[in-house]
């Protein structure tokens, strides 16, 4: 391996959280399966407004289906998160904070894609419609996100499958896997499978990260714990009394 231009290491283990579209790359001809792993591009555009009382209702956000056309979408929006609402307590200035979400599939196909100017503008005009937001942000920031989200299309177990055929014959269980790109795209799947790579190194379970798409685990047991149980263990963090935010 190399990084920075310096000379390169050997390392026993790998474990690799690149895409796997990005880890085919660097191993071309060995990981066909990885490389058919299709993913979506996303402009985020985020907006700060220092009135905190901006939006007609409060909670998470919303995301926007498949089902809504084009001309209804026109902007090819995917959500609105009400970041100030997502994250209370953490920021040091009141005010309202938005994230519009763009692309994905609507843009599947595309090569080029809006710049920060228009994506700006595709915000506030899915903000003025959704919401009635009709003032200037006081900040506006935009991010292209390219290939950032792998889509599971039909197929995927059995492409999973293959990748960890092909770890097998190339590596020999010394490269792993772990990301969106395997096991689920969500946070904390991505947690999850970082924390199963872990303990599955420790008691030798892990072979390449997606070895359960071809040796299922099946259930796991698992033992919920008494209210006495949850008391003592409060009792013994909190001394009875849990932090409330
Ligand atoms: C706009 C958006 C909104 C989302 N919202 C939510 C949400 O509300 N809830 C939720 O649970 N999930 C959400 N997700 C999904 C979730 O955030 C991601 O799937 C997850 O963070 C991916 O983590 P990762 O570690 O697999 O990949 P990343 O965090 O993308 O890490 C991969 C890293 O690899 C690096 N890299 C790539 N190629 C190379 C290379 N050749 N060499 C070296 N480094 C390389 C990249 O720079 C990057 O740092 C969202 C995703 C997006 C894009």
């Amino acid at each position: 391996m190399t990084a920075n231009n310096e000379p390169p290491k050997t390392y026993e283990q790998v474990i690799s959280t690149v895409s796997g579209h990005a880890l085919s790359t660097l191993s071309p001809d060995n990981l066909p399966s990885l490389a058919s792993i299709h993913s979506v591009t996303v402009m985020v555009v985020n907006l700060y407004f220092t009135d905190p009382n901006l939006l007609p209702d409060r909670g998470f956000g919303y995301l926007i289906p498949r089902s809504i056309s084009f001309d209804q979408n026109p902007e090819c929006a995917l959500g609105v998160v009400f970041d100030s609402d997502a994250t209370i307590g953490q920021d040091s200035v009141s005010g309202t904070k938005l994230t519009v979400m763009f692309g994905g599939h609507w843009w599947d196909g595309f090569d080029s894609y809006p710049d920060e100017e228009e994506g700006a503008a595709m915000a506030k005009a899915v903000l003025r419609r959704h919401l009635n937001v009709d003032v200037e942000p006081t900040a506006v920031n935009v991010g292209l996100q390219r290939e950032c989200i792998p889509q599971y299309t039909v197929g995927h177990e059995a492409r999973m499958k293959s990748a960890h055929n092909e770890l097998m014959s190339t590596f020999n269980g010394k490269l792993k896997v772990a990301g969106n790109s395997y096991t689920g795209v969500g946070l904390n799947d991505c947690v999850r499978a970082a924390r199963d790579i872990a303990m599955g190194m420790i008691d030798g379970r892990a072979k390449t990260g997606v070895e359960e798409f071809v040796y299922p685990r099946g259930w796991v047991e698992t033992k919920i714990p008494s209210r006495a149980e949850i008391e003592q263990e409060l009792e013994r963090r909190y001394g009875g009394k849990p932090p409330r935010n």
